[in-house]
């Protein structure tokens, strides 16, 4: 049988990095066998509606290269793809089930707060659990609002498996016979996964852990309905310290918000990839396209991964490295935008990219190049380079008439002509380039030496600099 897995998100807004993981995970198990994968918007829940929120999940997997098979945009065999609208797939099999006994008419209460989670409603105690079936089918043609609720009747304990844990026992006192089709015609979430899988044919379905304690009561809907359940594979929350889950809405980071803040869309993917799955080896850097060739559910871990933003940002640095000079340049520029000093752009790429780990940090990088800031002329003053104020200021004057005379403005003839200003004086190398790269840049740390910030900056705009400083200096 054709592995078949789908992403089910909710339209929230925005894309939570755990459910991007899920969606990861989905997309491997489908991808590493043959596949195909199918994107399903789960919006049955209106009060979480978000206006285009839709937009968000389908740019998110575009851009991390989850392309799916099927989906609300592209259609397929077994759409529609979005639960809004599939009320009455969801209605017809309502009732059917109630038919088959896995379900009852509810009249007494059908607030719409009353959904999935709710523990309120006391199994068997239920007094609508014992209106005939007739009764309750005059009660609804008059027009009486319902709710179709979960019959639970078993005893005894639940076993199912799960490939990340195992081998799970649930007593069936433990499950509540909560709401499956709402007043409002709508089905919980509760009752549409289960009736979506099985129609779409879903084989595996991944999702997060706090589903399994849940998982009892779909499996008693497949059974009612004589369906076969599909492959679970539940996984840990993805955690922001040992114990809190990480939460968007407690202001952790979505994947937008990382994009904001300059982490490649495919150092994302691989980050989370490697939480919460392992590749058996000592190897951290993987393409889709090669995860989609080693993945196996088998090594999915059941321990909680907590986010490491400073791995993803070591791991982000090796993908800014690894991009050609021209896709650097291209991701880059936009951050060059503000500036007015005319600039080689092309210089300035090339000094950032070995140096930075997020685009998010060519900021702080390249704030000298609209304006020197105002710094103090102690800046000059530095052991190592044994440099003071009294040095810059010689070397400044010194270096200030050779490039002028500078005909080929690039690194090799400038580092040339500032070491022979160094030899020709008796000076060591440092006592020159360092005043001047202060000069140029009034901070210590800089994108590139000397010779590269006079690049970036041009000839003409490097004599200003170097003139403004033997003012200060004067
Ligand atoms: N809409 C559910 C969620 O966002 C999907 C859970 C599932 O994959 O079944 O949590």
């Amino acid at each position: 049988m054709k592995t078949r897995t789908r992403f089910a998100p909710s339209p929230t807004g925005y894309m939570h990095i755990g459910n991007l993981r899920t969606a990861l995970y989905e997309y491997l198990i489908a991808k590493s066998s043959g596949g195909d994968f199918i994107l399903r918007i789960e919006d049955t829940d209106q009060k979480r509606y978000v206006e285009g929120a839709t937009d968000i999940i389908y740019q998110t997997l575009k851009r991390v290269g989850m392309l799916w098979d099927e989906g609300p945009d592209i259609g397929g065999n077994f759409g529609p793809y979005v639960q809004s609208e599939r009320r009455h797939i969801y209605a017809q099999y309502a009732h059917k089930l109630v038919e088959l006994g896995g379900a009852y008419y509810c009249f007494c209460a059908h607030k719409d707060d009353e959904e999935e989670n709710s523990v309120s409603h006391t199994k068997l105690k239920d007094p609508c659990k014992l209106i005939p079936l007739d009764e309750a089918k005059k009660r609804i043609a008059n027009g009486e609002p319902f709710v179709v609720r979960q019959n639970i009747n078993k005893k005894g304990t639940s076993i199912f498996h799960d490939v990340v844990y195992g081998d799970i026992e649930i007593d069936y006192d433990e499950l509540d016979e909560g709401v499956l089709l709402k007043s409002d015609g709508l089905p919980t979430y509760n009752f549409a996964n289960v009736v979506d899988d099985h129609l779409m044919q879903i084989t595996h379905v991944v999702r997060g852990n706090e589903y399994i304690s849940s998982t009892p009561k779909y499996n008693l809907i497949y059974e009612a309905f004589g369906w076969q359940p599909p492959i679970y594979v539940h996984v840990p929350p993805v955690m922001k310290d040992a114990q809190h889950k990480l939460s968007k809405r407690n202001g952790d980071a979505s994947f937008q918000d990382l994009v904001a803040k300059g982490y490649l869309p495919e150092a994302i993917l691989n980050y989370i990839a490697l939480l919460g799955w392992n590749p058996g080896d000592e190897r951290e850097i993987f393409s889709l396209k090669e995860l989609e060739e080693i993945f196996s559910s088998e090594r999915l871990n059941k321990s909680p991964a907590i986010f490491d933003i400073n791995k993803l940002t070591w791991m982000n640095g090796c993908y800014i490295r690894n991009l050609s000079a021209q896709e650097f340049a291209t991701l880059a520029e936009p951050y060059y935008q503000h500036i007015t000093t005319p600039i080689d752009t092309v210089a300035l790429s090339a000094a950032l990219q070995p140096r930075i780990e997020t685009l998010g940090q060519i900021a702080e990088q390249i704030d000298f190049l609209q304006a020197v800031p105002d710094y103090d002329v102690s800046l000059y003053e530095n052991k190592k380079m044994k440099t003071t104020p009294e040095v810059a200021q010689k070397a400044l004057t010194l270096v200030l008439p050779v490039l002028e005379n500078v005909a080929e403005w690039n690194n090799e003839n400038l580092f040339e002509v500032l070491k022979k200003v160094a030899v020709d004086h008796e000076m060591k190398n440092g006592q020159i380039l360092y005043p001047v790269r202060i000069a140029l840049s009034g901070k210590e740390t800089t994108p590139g030496g000397a010779t590269e910030l006079a690049v970036i900056l041009g000839k003409e705009e490097t004599l200003k600099r170097i003139r403004a400083a033997l003012q200060k200096l004067a």
